[in-house]
C-alpha cells in the first residue's frame, strides 16, 4: 500500500479547496488536494460569479467579502491561466421606493467598512444602463464589484497550487480516516493513505457525510439555483445587475416559502451579468430539493419574465441553455471555517452558499493563516466548526428530529 506524506491533505476541489490549495502551497506547504470528481465537478462549476460585496449582510460577511475583493485582483495578476475576472461594477437596481426605504440601513452599512456607494436616480441610471427599463426607480451603484468565471477561477486556482509543489488526486474519494488521541493519523483511499500533518475539509454540499467519518457534525444542505445562459449577442449591461429583491429572497428563506406569490415562493432575486464570450448569464432562484439537480420550467419562465420586465432587450436575446447548482446552505446562515476543537489537527472550509465565489480568496487565506500557525486578520470566531452538536449526541439528535 503507498503512503504520502504532506503537510496538508485538502479534501474538496471546489473554488475553496483550490484556493486552500494555492495559499498553503504559496506559503511553502506540501500539499495533497483530493477530489472525488474532477476540479469545479460541484457548485464551482454550475454557478455564477459575482465578486458582490452589496449583497453581503453587514457585519462579519460583509467584512470577509471586503477583505476577498481586496486581495482577489492581486490573486487574479499571480495566476498563468487568465480567469476572465472583470472589475465591471454592480448596480442594485431598485423596483419600488419601497425597496429604496429597507435599502438604507444596509447602504450606511457598506459606506461604514469603506465600500463606495453612490445612488442613481432614474435618469441617471438610464444614463450608466440605457437598456434598463424606465420603469424601474433608480438604482445603487458599487463601482469597486467585479465578475469572474467561477469555472476558469477555480482551474487557474489549482494550476497555481500544481505549479507550487501540490499534489493533485482526482476521481480519489476518502475511504475513511485512522484518528488516534483526538487527531487524524491517516486518510485511506482507494490502494492507499495520505499521512498529513493537518486535514482541510472544503467538501461543498457533501460536508455532513465528510464530517460524520471522523465523527463531526457539518449541517451544510443544498439550496438549488436556477440560470439561463444566452447566445452571445449585443451586451446588455456593463456592470452586473442585481435586484434589491435578491436580497430578501437570500436572506429570509421562511419569508420565501411562506409568500402566496410564486416568485417569492421558489426563492427569485433577478440578477445579470455578461460575461467575457458576450453572454448573458441571468438568475436566480432559490430552493431546497435535496441533491435535485434539475431545472423547472416554472424557474426558468420566472427568471425570464422578470429579467425582461427590468431589461427588455433580454428578449431579443436566444436562450442557449438552462442548468442548476447547489448552494452550501447553513441554517444560521454562516460558512464554516476555522479549526474543529474535537479533531485537533482539522481544518473546515465549507457552507458558503451563494457567497463562494466572492469569499474563496479569504477563505484560503485565513486556512493558510491557521494552517501555518498564524491568527487570521479577521475574527472567524463566529463561524467556527465547533458550533454544531457531534453526531448521535442527544442535542443533536433532538435539532434533527425537528428538521
Ligand atoms: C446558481 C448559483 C449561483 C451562484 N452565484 C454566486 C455568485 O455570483 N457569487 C458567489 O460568490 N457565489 C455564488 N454561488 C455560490 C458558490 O458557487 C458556492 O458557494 C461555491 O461554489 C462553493 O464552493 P465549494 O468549493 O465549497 O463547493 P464545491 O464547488 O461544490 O466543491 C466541493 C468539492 O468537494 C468534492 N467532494 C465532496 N465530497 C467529497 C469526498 N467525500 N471526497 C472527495 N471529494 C469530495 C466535490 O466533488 C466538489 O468538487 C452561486 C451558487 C449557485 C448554485
Amino acid at each position: 500500500m503507498d503512503t504520502i506524506e504532506a503537510d496538508l491533505a485538502i479534501v474538496g476541489g471546489g473554488i475553496i479547496g483550490a484556493s486552500c490549495a494555492y495559499q498553503a502551497a504559496k506559503r511553502g506547504l506540501k500539499v495533497v488536494l483530493v477530489d472525488q470528481a474532477v476540479p469545479a465537478a460541484g457548485t464551482s462549476g454550475a454557478c455564477d460569479g459575482y465578486v458582490a460585496v452589496s449583497s453581503k449582510k453587514p457585519g462579519l460577511m460583509m467584512e470577509l467579502a471586503v477583505a476577498s475583493k481586496q486581495i482577489y485582483p492581486e490573486i487574479v495578476r499571480e495566476l498563468s491561466l487568465d480567469p476572465e475576472y472583470m472589475p465591471v461594477g454592480g448596480l442594485l437596481v431598485v423596483e419600488d421606493p419601497a425597496d429604496l426605504e429597507a435599502l438604507e440601513s444596509h447602504v450606511t452599512a457598506l459606506r461604514s467598512v469603506g465600500v463606495p456607494m453612490e445612488y442613481l436616480d432614474r435618469q441617471r441610471m438610464l444614463a450608466f444602463e440605457p437598456n434598463l427599463s424606465p420603469t424601474l426607480h433608480g438604482a445603487w451603484r458599487c463601482p469597486v464589484e467585479a465578475i469572474v468565471n467561477p469555472y476558469r477561477m477555480t482551474l487557474a486556482l489549482v494550476a497555481g497550487a500544481v505549479e507550487r509543489g501540490t499534489r493533485t488526486l482526482w476521481r480519489t474519494r476518502p475511504k475513511g480516516f485512522e484518528t488516534n488521541d483526538g487527531r487524524i493519523a491517516a486518510m485511506l483511499i482507494p490502494g492507499g493513505r495520505i499521512v498529513a500533518e493537518q486535514y482541510v475539509f472544503c467538501a461543498g454540499v457533501w460536508s455532513q457525510e465528510l464530517g460524520r467519518l471522523v465523527g463531526i457534525e457539518l449541517p451544510v444542505i443544498p439550496r438549488r439555483g436556477e440560470l439561463v445562459v444566452t447566445e452571445r449577442g449585443a451586451a446588455p449591461a456593463r456592470h452586473y445587475l442585481m435586484s434589491a429583491k435578491y436580497l430578501v429572497a437570500k436572506a429570509d428563506p421562511e419569508a420565501a416559502s411562506r409568500s402566496s406569490d410564486p416568485r417569492m415562493r421558489i426563492g427569485h432575486g433577478f440578477c445579470l451579468e455578461v460575461n467575457a464570450q458576450g453572454q448573458c448569464i441571468i438568475g436566480s432562484t432559490r430552493a431546497f430539493v435535496g441533491y435535485d439537480r434539475n431545472v423547472t420550467p416554472e424557474g426558468i419562465a420566472i427568471i425570464l419574465a422578470e429579467a425582461i420586465k427590468r431589461v427588455p432587450a433580454v428578449a431579443h436575446t436566444k436562450v442557449l441553455r438552462v442548468f442548476a447548482g447547489l448552494r452550501p446552505y447553513v441554517d444560521d446562515k454562516k460558512p464554516i471555517i476555522g479549526r474543529s476543537g474535537r479533531v485537533a489537527n482539522l481544518l473546515v472550509a465549507a457552507g458558503h452558499e451563494g457567497d463562494g465565489i466572492c469569499l474563496s480568496q479569504i477563505t484560503g487565506a485565513i486556512i493558510a493563516d491557521l494552517a501555518t500557525g498564524r491568527r487570521p486578520t479577521i475574527d472567524i470566531s463566529p463561524l467556527t466548526p465547533d458550533r454544531f452538536a457531534p453526531p448521535g449526541t442527544a442535542e443533536n439528535r433532538a435539532k434533527t428530529a425537528i428538521a
